[in-house]
């Protein structure tokens, strides 16, 4: 199929996702393949799917539903989370050619180098356990900022979680790549680079050629601080007990880390945290927050937060709803807890009726929205600095404060991936 030449993405998910999708594009770019939009025709089209989506497998069917009505003699190739946990299912799709499992995935290239459609797809995976090796990754974002991947899998064993079995274990890449990365970025022009990983905190396990332990994420941090160009990073999530004191000074003490953490809670209720298999209880957590907060008081904090794991009572939630509405945080991310095949958690009884965790849901959402307004209103009349982007937005441009407050203004040509200093 020599004459296979353009090819279109979809990417489902976290901005892990997203930035292997661009890495894709590049390697498939390097191969003479012409990108498309998702929305046009191509002889290839890969979905990158994620294990965290709810109804991963029906949000897949539709989308190659949407490919076939289009274009029917499209080749079509899944990946990413989805692909590993369930290749039998996804194969079973009609319309899907091939299947693409984590180790499997950045040798698309050579995959596609001999299509051939058959009648059944082709599932190219292994067991998660044997995937091993690390591929750097990065999406650009609007041109003024980048995620990039300097860590892959994860070796803990939260009972909700798919991440491990999708991904595999945890491993990274070594701090010399990842400033090597910095550098071809900030001469590609990108201000701002986010860190991302599955469990970021973990960075220094498994890097190919050198021990555990050798270099770990403080080191990265320090090691980037050398790049000219990249005025900021943020990182992307870590975990609270992998959030050293250190970490937290290095970031109060540097001007190109950012005031701004994103903290996996889950539950402000110490048993449920148990039954999670948390690394951590509240009041570590409470010690995290108060030492940022010591330091940064201007940081912004998000939050992670799930309703309705097994189990949790009233009381429970209104412990963590407690515990929350005390927290100087800035914002939450409140997940509902869905069952996951393969789960620990599956075991844990009582179930939460669906409708309540749903109104335990809102209630946390209510609280974040009180939570943001506070926490931007407390800003009001500060002069702080904006990464301003490229969109003109009706005669608006928008941009991030160092503390991650959104910012709109009207648009000025001249302030586009510009840090300019803005009155709140
Ligand atoms: S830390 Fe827990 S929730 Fe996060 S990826 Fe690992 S197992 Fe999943």
């Amino acid at each position: 199929m020599s004459e296979a030449r353009t090819v279109a993405f979809h990417t489902l998910g976290c901005k892990l996702n997203f930035s292997e999708t661009s890495a894709l594009s590049r390697l498939l770019g390097q191969e003479g393949f012409v990108q498309r939009e998702f929305t046009e025709e191509a002889d290839v089209y890969v979905i990158n799917t994620c294990s965290v989506t709810e109804n991963a497998d029906r949000e897949c069917r539709q989308l190659v539903r949407r490919i076939q009505r289009r274009t029917p003699d499209a080749f079509v190739v899944i990946t990413g989370c989805y692909a590993q946990l369930k290749p039998a299912e996804i194969a079973s799709i009609p319309g899907v050619d091939l299947v693409l499992g984590a180790a499997e995935k950045f040798n698309i290239a050579t995959h596609l180098r001999d299509l051939t459609r058959g009648d059944s797809a082709r599932i190219c995976s292994c067991d998660i356990g044997e995937v091993a090796g690390f591929n750097a990754s990065f999406s650009v974002d609007d041109r003024t900022r980048t995620f990039l991947k300097v860590q892959d899998g994860c070796d803990y064993t939260c009972t909700f979680c798919t991440i491990p079995m999708a991904r595999g274990k945890s491993r990274s890449d070594r701090i010399e790549n990842v400033v090597r990365q910095a550098q071809i970025l900030a001469g590609k022009g990108v201000r701002e680079i986010v860190l991302t990983g599955v469990n970021l905190g973990d960075f220094g396990r498994r890097q190919s050629g050198s021990e555990d332990g050798e270099e770990d994420f403080l080191g990265l941090c320090r090691a980037l601080e050398s790049v000219a160009g990249i005025d900021r990073y943020r990182i992307s999530s870590i975990e609270p007990n992998l959030l050293s004191p250190e970490i937290i000074e290095h970031v109060a003490g540097s001007g190109r880390f950012m005031p701004h953490f994103h903290i996996p809670l889950q539950s402000g209720s110490d048993r449920i945290l148990g039954l999670m298999r948390r690394r951590y209880r509240r009041a570590l957590y409470a010690e995290r927050i108060g030492h940022i907060r010591s330091l940064m008081p201007h940081a912004g904090i998000g939050v992670d937060v799930i309703t309705g794991f097994p189990s949790e009572s009233d009381e429970d939630f209104r412990e963590t709803f407690e515990f929350l509405h005390e927290l100087d945080v800035s914002y939450l991310h409140v997940f509902t807890y869905s069952e996951r095949d393969d789960t620990k958690a599956l075991d844990i009884k009582p179930v939460v009726p669906v409708q309540v965790r749903q109104e335990r849901n809102k209630t946390l959402r209510n609280l974040s929205y009180m939570k943001l307004r506070h926490f931007t209103e407390r800003h009001a009349g500060q002069t702080r600095p904006v990464l301003f982007e490229h969109q003109d937005r009706d005669g608006m441009m928008e941009g991030y404060t160092d503390n991650y407050i959104r910012v709109r203004a009207p648009f000025r040509a001249e302030w586009v991936n510009q840090i300019v200093d803005w009155r709140l």
